[in-house]
């Protein structure tokens, strides 16, 4: 079964997050976005963790539904020609922050359980261990390495994976507390590090450069902190809808089983160039590198992004072919997206992807025609233009084949993607037509 799973996502308990992230909305906003398998994020939380026992129920292994008595809770009605069946599967995202060979090391991991009685498992030991009780995405004073043990000790079942591992302040390969290799960080259990989560600001072709990523599948989920948010990123998989199966597919990295990536065009991360978001200096590595890392305005550091880290710690040369017979036996095909709600302010001139307006169309599309990724991926788009929506169409055509305008992100400020420009930019193959 084709599946599109997102696995990183928060809940209303952690910090920064709307009130919206409760069960229901994440069930509706899944099916509108098209997605089947969802993260619950945030299962070390007590309350969300009571909500995820007492709302949801094990429909197949490890996998779990929410009860039909929840379901009339969310606040948005989803469209008839939405509707699909939702998976949640217990997830959490844990902020390590520790001192390793001199240096203070903060870093995200995604923890995947099995189900939610080992998650409940994990959570008794983490109790002991720090404060998990008033944020859904705790911060542990544990060593990555001894956070990754003390999951194998409980279960080896567990999935265990960096998160957003090139971030420059919070990730595994991060310019500002980071390593050079997850060996530095895991050292001999780094066996068990399955997959990594490539973020918003790199995309395969960037990873495929360190041949220390070869045998591990590159993951990508939305961390969303809204349940508009969602899938932002997302994963395709061709899988039962349980666990085991999940597991496997990731575990064993099959190329007819995990089958790759939906993803941001990178430049529309938050930290893909280097640069100061305070004097609004953005700047490619190589430039930056001129300068010796200094912000030409006010002399300062910049903030190393994605790209400059990526060209630091590449041994490999960059290959734009998504030919798979010539890369590594991990690497998989992946499409780059624009969120409708964004394509659809920039067609109409607004400013907020959130204006009225737009979400007057955004709900309009997906009431004709379905999910948000099936219009972007999959819908054929001489239909879309026959039922009087001819620009929109041509924006999204502009998108599958990769003609965007790009103006990349540095040091926490988004970049920008736009496809009403006529830009002429290289294709992009076409990869998951069904
Ligand atoms: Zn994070
Ligand atoms: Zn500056």
């Amino acid at each position: 079964m084709r599946i599109v799973a997102d696995l990183h996502i928060h809940s209303k308990y952690s910090r920064a997050t709307s009130r919206d992230l409760d069960l229901p909305n994440l069930w509706a906003w899944a099916q509108m976005k098209g997605i089947d398998v969802i993260g619950t994020g945030d299962f070390t939380h007590p309350q969300w963790f009571q909500e995820l026992s007492e709302q949801l129920e094990e429909t197949a292994l490890g996998f779990y539904q929410l009860k039909e008595a929840e379901q009339s809770k969310a606040k948005v009605a989803v469209p008839v020609v939405c509707q699909r069946d939702v998976y949640f599967v217990p997830t959490v995202e844990i902020s390590t922050i520790y001192k390793k060979k001199d240096r203070v090391r903060k870093i995200h991991q995604i923890i995947v359980a099995p189900n939610l009685k080992q998650a409940a498992r994990l959570n008794e030991k983490l109790d002991k261990i720090g404060n998990i009780r008033s944020d859904g995405r705790p911060i542990l004073g544990l060593d990555s390495k001894e956070l990754l043990k003390l999951v194998l000790s409980l279960s080896e079942d567990f999935l265990y994976i960096p998160a957003h591992a090139w971030t420059p302040h919070f990730a595994v390969f991060g310019s500002q507390s980071g390593f050079d290799s997850l060996k530095e960080c895991y050292e001999e259990l780094t066996p068990n590090i399955y997959a990594i989560e490539t973020g918003l600001s790199s995309d395969p072709p960037m990873n495929w450069r360190l041949s220390q990523l070869d045998n591990l599948v590159l993951v990508s989920n939305s961390d969303a902190h809204s349940p508009q948010k969602l899938g932002r990123e997302a994963n395709l998989l061709d899988i039962e809808p349980n666990y085991p199966a999940l597991y496997q597919a990731i575990r064993e990295h099959r190329r007819d089983q995990f089958l790759g990536t939906i993803e941001f065009f990178p430049e529309e991360g938050k930290y893909h160039l280097d640069g100061h978001r305070d004097c609004g200096v953005c700047l490619e590595p190589q430039e930056s590198l001129k300068r010796e890392g200094l912000c030409p305005k006010c002399g300062r550091k910049l903030v190393l992004g994605v790209l400059h880290l990526v060209e630091k710690l590449a041994d490999k040369p960059y290959v734009e072919t998504q030919d798979f017979a010539s890369l590594h036996t991990a690497a998989r095909p992946f499409e780059s997206i624009i969120p409708l709600a964004e394509m659809v302010a920039e067609m109409m001139g607004v400013k907020s992807s959130t204006s009225p307006r737009v979400q007057n169309l955004y709900f309009e599309l997906l009431a004709k025609f379905g999910s948000e990724f099936f219009i972007l991926r999959q819908l054929d788009l001489t239909t879309l233009a026959n039922m009087g929506y001819q620009k929109l169409s041509e924006g999204i055509v502009a998108m599958r084949e990769g003609r965007v305008l790009k103006k990349a992100g540095y040091d926490g400020e988004f970049g920008v993607i736009k496809v009403f420009q006529g830009v002429k930019q290289k294709k992009q193959m076409k990869l998951f037509s069904d």
